[in-house]
This record gives structure tokens, sequence and C-alpha cells, in this order.
């Protein structure tokens, strides 16, 4: 196997134009998963941890936080928590500290895992992939990145460069169901984002369909019942029907970590109790 180790970015880009079948490896807490699991060898590793430029992030010029493939969970918690709240909720539950430590979001996306833990608030919040190759680059859309269960729409001579993600303008949440709290693969998982400025939900599934995916109706749905101005409670009719919603838009399948029925049942009951939450802090926020 060879082992391929660019200094800088265009180095990088360069490298992975003339061996597009190299593996990236950032953190590695996938990929050296399965080299030691014997998953498949690699012809070549194309290691970014020395590329510094990676592991920045920054506010782009449309506002968006552009969050450099290089960042941890754990940098991303403590230096961007404040400004992406669901991403930052759903980065703690990833793994261990040891994880969070290596770990990436550029990594989650890469794997393209349905269970994924970054999607759900990624889709949510109409996250951006900055991809990019010798030939240029490509801004991807969140809900048009994922094309399969673990495989995603970059060709094979791109690399992530960043997530482009905007700054929370309402309260967002992240949920997510194991088989115990820590150090789990998500049963199933869900994000909402209140976006009160225009008057918008967003939604994000995890683990209950291919690829992660939004629930476009319940969105819709929610977005013309919540009282944006009066900030009146939430009905119990509204949360159930969104829950339905939610879970309606799910197309699960009975595997190792879950039946079919519970995640349908799961998604709609953490849909209704992230809705709860957020329109608490909402009210709060007059
Ligand atoms: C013990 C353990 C617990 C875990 N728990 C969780 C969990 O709770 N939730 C969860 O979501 N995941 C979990 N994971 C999986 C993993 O930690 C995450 O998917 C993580 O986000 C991967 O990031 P990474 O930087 O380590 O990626 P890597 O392992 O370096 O790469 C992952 C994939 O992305 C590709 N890639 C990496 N960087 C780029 C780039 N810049 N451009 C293009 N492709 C790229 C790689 O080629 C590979 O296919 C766990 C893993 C372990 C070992």
């Amino acid at each position: 196997m060879d082992f391929l180790r660019p200094a800088t970015w265009a180095e990088a880009l360069a490298l992975k134009a003339e061996r597009p079948e190299a593996t990236p490896i950032q953190g590695g807490t996938d990929v050296m998963v399965e080299i030691n699991l014997d998953k498949g060898r690699p012809a070549a590793l194309l290691d970014l941890n020395p590329v510094a430029e990676l592991r920045d992030w920054s506010v782009g010029d449309d506002g968006r936080l552009r969050v450099g493939a290089g960042v941890s969970y754990t940098r991303l918690i403590e230096e961007l928590g404040d400004r992406l709240p669901g991403l930052a909720q759903a980065s703690r539950t990833v793994g261990s500290p040891q994880i969070r430590n290596r770990g990436t979001v550029a990594g989650n996306l890469g794997a393209a895992s349905p269970a994924g833990d970054s999607h759900p608030p990624l889709l949510a919040t109409g996250a951006v992939v900055e991809a990019a190759s010798v030939r240029g680059v490509r801004m991807i859309p969140i809900g048009e990145f994922y094309t399969g269960v673990k495989r995603n729409a970059l060709e094979p001579d791109e690399l992530i460069r960043a997530v482009r993600v905007p700054p929370a303008d309402g309260p967002q949440y992240f949920s997510k169901i194991g088989t115990r709290n820590a150090m789990v693969i998500a049963v199933c998982s869900f994000s909402l984002a209140l976006h009160p400025s225009r008057r918008a939900v967003g939604t994000g599934i995890g683990s209950a369909a291919p690829t992660p995916r939004r629930a476009p109706e319940a969105e819709e749905f929610l977005a013309g019942e919540l009282d944006w101005d009066g900030r009146a409670p939430v009905s119990e009719d509204t949360a159930r029907r969104f829950g339905e919603l939610v879970a309606r838009a799910a197309a699960p399948i009975d595997d190792v970590r879950g039946t079919r029925d519970y995640r349908v049942h799961a998604l709609a009951v953490m849909a209704r109790r992230t809705l709860g939450w957020a329109w608490r802090d909402y009210g709060r926020a007059i």
C-alpha cells in the first residue's frame, strides 16, 4: 500500500487527480477500522493531516461558517458550539472523547453511512459541501450529497475541502436513540432546526432510510402551524401530526440495531420531543 503525504492542498488535489483510487484519510476513525478488520486494502492512502489549511474554520462571504475538513468534533463543539448548536449536539454523541479528538464531519461525509451523526443536523440547516479537484471547486447542496448506502456525490478526483453551515438563527436540536448512552451507532436519529427569520423549519432523519434524508412534508406542515409572532404553545394535535409526518418520510428496515416498526415509532417520538424543546427555547427568547 502506498502512503501519500501531501504538504499542501494543491499537492493533495494533484495527487488525487493522479491517483483517483487513493483513499483519503483524515481522522482515520473509519478508514483504520476498515483496514484493521481487513474489509479491503486500499492501493494507496492519501493522508490529509499535514495540510494545515484544512484545520481552519472561518466565516465565508455568504455568512456561513466554513468548517475545514480537518476540524475535529472536539474543536467544533468547543469553538463553534454556540453558532452550530445542532451539529455540536450531534458531535457530542459521536463515539468517545478519543474518537471526537480525531474524527471529523468531513470523514462522516466521506463515509456517508446512513447512521452518521452529523448528517441530520447538516440536512436540517441546509449545509453545503465544498468539494474540490484540480478541475475547480464544486458546491454540493447537502440534499444532493448522499446518493446511496455509504455512497456520496464526490467524483473520484474530488476531495472535501470544507462544509459550509449557516449559523443558527433559531433553536436547533438533535436526538439519537442507541442501545446505550455512549459509544453507540444510532438506531435512528433526528434533527430539527427552526429558522424564524424566514418562518421555515428544517429536519434531518438518520439511520432510517438508505441515505440520511429530510422530511419535507413535515417541515412545510409545521412551518404553517407555528405561531411565529405570538409564540403560542404548540398544540398536541400539531405535535402529533408533525411526528407522524416525520415518521412517514423515513424508509427504515429491520436490522441488527432495531426493527422497522421501532424506528418509525421512535422517529415520531423524537420529532415531538425536539419540537417541544425548540419551541420552549423560542418562547423564552422574547
Ligand atoms: C469506536 C468508534 C465509535 C464511533 N462512533 C461513531 C458515532 O457515534 N457516530 C458516528 O457518526 N460515527 C462514529 N464512528 C465513525 C467515525 O468516527 C465517524 O464517521 C467520523 O466522522 C469519521 O471521521 P474521520 O475524520 O476519522 O474519517 P476517516 O476515517 O479519515 O475517513 C472516513 C471516510 O471519509 C473519507 N474522507 C476523509 N476525509 C476526506 C476528505 N477531505 N475528502 C473526501 N473524503 C474524505 C475517507 O476516505 C473515508 O472513506 C465511530 C468510529 C469508531 C472507531
